[in-house]
């Protein structure tokens, strides 16, 4: 507040105003009575005596005393009177600021209501813009569910318009009666009043149409207020990828079977019913298609689908709905047979489905008769673990694979025990390598008319300390399943090309004699098996025109353009190749002609069934033969027995041979021995 200062105190502006001026208007009075009575006395003397005199001064000093009386009282009543003008002139400009402020002060509290009023339109708008662009749709409810305000998104997404909505729905009109009963479990249009309501629940909003839409329903309580702000936000895209990837997590998307995770979760719920009801029983069949990754090559990659979805056709005919098939691998299936009556049931299951496998599949344009091996678990007996009852129903499967595709097998402990062989058998070869007890022996090779040796083929062999020596069909196959072949391959690989080049630099005559080394398909697959076998040409100093990599025809087969690739590599680097048990692997000739490859070996079971006596069996040799002539290809036959094996392939025009007839694999020492006997020559 400013001070306004008047020249007065209170008590001045009230004598001048008031009893003060009174007082002396009194003392004025009786100055000019006292004046008026002498003057009357004067002139009743004047005419009485002669004391006129001074009665005259007197009257007239009187007179003069209030003349001047007079004159002062004037002038003190005009400075008063200046004074009080000056006090009424501050008053006013006192007044006149105090309104000036007022009216200041009205000025900005107008300013100040028309800034209020500018920043709540401001608010509005800002808080319109965001309820109508959170991207929800968002309504707002009282208390009882009645929706106050709704916007374009909430229209667009419930199909009503803004008319049809404020004031005329309640927010359970848009629910179905169980989402409904849920939100009024959760309290939700109390949760203005309670801080306990969850935040959020997933519901269906059903729209003007009828059709329902999955949505994550939000609320938030408006402070102050009984009314709630209830978003919606659309998840049914979200609620679709939630459901494939459930879908992925348990079921096939190919066959749209049970996957091994599923199959797994019924197996164990089997597995409890077996537990707890007297006589229940139930039973695990492992299936594999036979040569599923040779048939799906071969025909090209789209007929792959095809033959899934005929296989789990036929499996899901010949099995009941309690049952469970499901795929667990590429070729892989299992069926979990519920509540197995009869002992044989699962073996009637197999014939089942091994006579549909009868018929032909048609995948594309051909026709493909497609067999499986079977493995069986029926004694459910013993098992504590889901996974363990797989495992030896796989193990069956394997076995009967191993015999001979097409068949089952049943588990029984001995499979168990080989198993348990196998992994002691993989340990053991883990410290062979360092014990030394690997070693290479050597079968010579042939020509077939002359009967010369031109070369060695590498085979190992393993001395174990308590089983003797072991042949390479026992342990290559653990080797490969380890990946210890890769160690063990490139240590054969080194042995082999270092001996033969002692051979060459010790034997006069001997350096045309080459060296054949098996590759297994897991050193192919192995990054490093071109610098391998290049650093071991560099440390032996071999001509590598003097070495051939022999690789199964089913290796070859099985990843075809890779191996194409990696065979080329090999050629550039001067290695020659050849294609090991040809006629077990089912090539195709369109292949055969892009294998950058010199020698076909005609497989041992193809030359032992030649005999003169059944010149049909030779058959696919002679073919075998002329197929690699007509390719401009090198032949060998394996596995001579008979010197009328020899003379066959002699005619045939076959040109190595190799075999027991000439020779069996020997040590180092022996092969020595015969390169430098004179010759060499078999007879
Ligand atoms: P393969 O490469 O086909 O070798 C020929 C096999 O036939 C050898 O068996 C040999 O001893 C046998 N054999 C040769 N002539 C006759 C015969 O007249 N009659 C009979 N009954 N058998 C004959 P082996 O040494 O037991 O080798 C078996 C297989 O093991 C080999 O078949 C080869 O695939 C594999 N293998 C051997 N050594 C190695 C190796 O160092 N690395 C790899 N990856 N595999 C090897
Ligand atoms: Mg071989
Ligand atoms: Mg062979």
């Amino acid at each position: 507040m400013v001070a306004i200062q008047t020249g007065l105190t209170p008590n001045e502006m009230e004598r001048e105003s008031g009893v003060g001026r009174a007082a002396d208007h009194l003392g004025l009075i009786a100055i000019g009575v006292f004046a008026a009575m002498l003057y009357a006395v004067f002139e009743v003397v004047t005419v009485v005596q002669g004391l006129s005199v001074y009665f005259n001064t007197i009257s007239i000093l009187s007179i003069s005393v209030f003349s001047q009386m007079l004159i002062n009282r004037s002038k003190d009543a005009e400075t008063q009177l200046a004074r009080i003008n000056r006090s009424l002139e501050d008053q006013v400009a006192y007044r006149t600021a105090q309104l000036q402020l007022s009216y200041e002060d009205l000025l900005s509290e107008n300013a100040i209501r028309r800034q209020t009023e500018q920043k709540l339109k401001d608010s509005e708008t800002r808080y319109r813009t965001m309820f109508e662009n959170t991207g929800m749709a968002t309504i707002i409810v009282e208390a009882d569910g009645a929706i106050i305000l709704a916007n374009r998104e909430f229209c667009r997404l419930s199909g009503y318009s803004l008319d049809d909505l404020a004031g005329r729905k309640t927010l359970m009109h848009f629910l179905s009666e169980e989402d409904e009963a849920r939100i009024r479990r959760l309290e939700l249009p109390r949760a203005a009043n309670t801080e306990a309501a969850p935040p959020h629940m997933e519901a269906q909003l059903q729209g003007r149409d009828g059709t329902r839409v999955q949505v994550l329903l939000t609320t938030a309580r408006i402070p102050e207020s009984s009314r709630t702000l209830v978003s919606f936000s659309d998840v049914s895209e979200l609620k679709k990828a939630q459901e494939t990837i459930k879908f992925q997590a348990f079921y096939d998307l190919q066959t749209g079977l049970p996957n091994k995770a599923l199959f797994l979760d019924h197996l164990k719920m089997a597995m409890v019913r077996h537990k707890s009801r007297t006589g229940y029983r139930y039973a695990v069949v492992a299936v594999n298609i036979d040569r599923f990754k040779l048939t799906v090559d071969s025909l090209g990659h789209g007929v792959e689908l095809q033959l899934l979805e005929l296989f789990s056709g036929i499996l899901r005919d010949a099995t009941r709905p309690v049952d469970t098939v499901a795929r667990i691998g590429t070729g892989e299936f299992a069926i979990l047979l519920d509540d197995v009556g009869e002992p044989g049931g699962p073996v009637w299951l197999v014939q089942k489905i091994q006579k549909r496998l009868q018929a032909p599949f048609r995948l594309g344009s051909e026709e493909v008769f497609v067999s499986a091996s079977f493995g069986l678990v029926t004694n459910c007996e013993d098992y504590h673990q889901a996974e363990h009852v797989l495992r030896d129903a796989d193990m069956a499967m394997l076995s009967a694979k191993e015999a001979g595709k097409g068949r089952f097998a049943v588990y029984d402990r001995t499979m168990h025990e080989q198993a348990v062989r196998l992994l002691q058998m993989e340990n053991d070869l883990r410290r062979a390598l360092d014990k030394k007890e690997l070693k290479v022996h050597y079968q010579p090779i042939v020509a077939c008319d002359t009967r010369r040796l031109v070369g060695f083929e590498a085979l190992a062999r393993w001395e174990h300390p308590e089983w003797g020596l072991i042949h390479p069909d026992a342990f290559i196959p653990v080797a490969e399943d380890s990946g210890l072949i890769v160690e063990i391959g490139h240590w054969v690989l080194h042995e082999a090309c270092l001996q033969l080049r002692r051979i060459h630099q010790s034997q006069p005559g001997a350096d045309g004699l080459f060296m054949s080394v098996n590759l297994s398909g897991r050193q192919l697959g192995h990054p490093e098996i071109e610098d391998q076998t290049r650093r071991v040409l560099n440390d032996s100093g071999l001509d590598p025109h003097r070495l051939k990599l022999e690789i199964t025809e089913s290796v070859v087969m099985s990843d075809p353009e890779a191996v194409i690739d990696l065979l080329g590599r090999f050629k550039r680097m001067g290695v020659r190749l050849g294609i090991d048990d040809f006629g077990t692997g089912y090539s195709s000739l369109s292949y055969l002609q892009k294998f950058p490859v010199d020698t076909l070996k005609v497989d041992r079971s193809f030359v032992s069934r030649m005999d003169p006596h059944h010149p049909e069996n030779q058959k696919i040799v002679e073919i075998i033969i002329t197929l690699a002539h007509s390719l401009g290809l090198g032949v060998i036959a394996e596995g001579v027995e008979t010197s009328e094996q020899q003379s066959i392939l002699s005619f045939l025009r076959c040109q190595f041979a190799q075999g027991f007839l000439f020779s069996h694999p020997m040590d180092r020492p022996a092969m020595e021995a015969l390169v430098s006997s004179p010759g060499p020559i078999f007879c």
